[in-house]
């Protein structure tokens, strides 16, 4: 499994960020979510976090070349040696270029890019329960996977929030985001035969079984 390297692509929703963690977890490979270190860099203040905020606000992607370069120095780092999983990155075509030739130059291709197909009923029914821990970024569900004590973190204690872009409005903008700029990387990694679909849609156990299998024959 050394060195494996999988891009997790799918709507919001999807359950990249869960799976992401749980894979990581059980395959011992290192999960890169570009939304993760975006909200990290909000909350740090910093000028890129100042920059990307109204753009996650209002459920827009942050520009190609600011998240383009927040992952090039992210995967010059030495851990990525061992493989990673990215999730959430990339999400437009510019940027699955860029990735290609960042990864050409390292002469490491990518392994697998895994897509979760998820319908729309899902999707919102997903975002729309999820509440999210602002400090250590762990996500629960109000319904499936609610956390032990109503509205507190079950691993650091803090109080649960629903993120500003998980409200209704936002939802829609980020699922018309997604349709119009992301999904045609499906038909950009079916061109280099690196894409397999699993059905986002099943719940988080089989899920993971199926992408246990699917991690099996690569
Ligand atoms: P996520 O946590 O993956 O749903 O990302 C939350 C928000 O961060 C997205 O709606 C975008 O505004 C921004 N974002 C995350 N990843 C990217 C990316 N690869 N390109 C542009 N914007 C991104």
């Amino acid at each position: 499994m050394t060195g494996l390297r999988i891009v997790l692509l799918g709507p919001p929703g999807a359950g990249k960020g869960t799976h992401a963690k749980v894979l990581s977890r059980t395959h011992g490979i290192l999960h890169i979510s570009t939304g993760d270190i975006l909200r990290s860099q909000i909350q740090a203040g910093t000028e890129l976090g100042k920059r990307a905020k109204s753009f996650i606000d209002s459920g827009k992607l942050v520009p190609d070349d600011l998240v383009v370069e927040m992952i090039q120095d992210r995967l010059n780092r030495p851990d990525v040696q061992k493989g990673f999983i990215l999730d959430g990155f990339p999400r437009t075509v510019e940027q699955a270029k860029a990735l290609e030739a960042m990864l050409e130059a390292s002469k490491t291709p990518l392994g697998v890019v895994l897509e979760f197909a998820t319908s729309e009923a899902v999707i919102v029914n997903r975002l729309s329960g999820r509440r999210a821990c602002p400090k250590c970024g762990t996500n629960y569900h109000i319904r499936n996977i609610p956390p032990k004590q109503e509205g507190i973190c079950d691993l650091c204690g803090s109080a649960l929030i629903q993120r500003k872009d998980d409200k209704p409005e936002t939802i829609r903008e980020r699922l018309k985001v997604y349709h119009e700029q992301t999904a045609p990387l499906i038909k950009f990694y079916k061109k280099r035969k690196t894409l397999r679909a699993v059905n986002g849609d099943l719940e988080i156990e089989p899920l993971q079984a199926e992408l246990a299998k699917q991690l099996q024959t690569l």
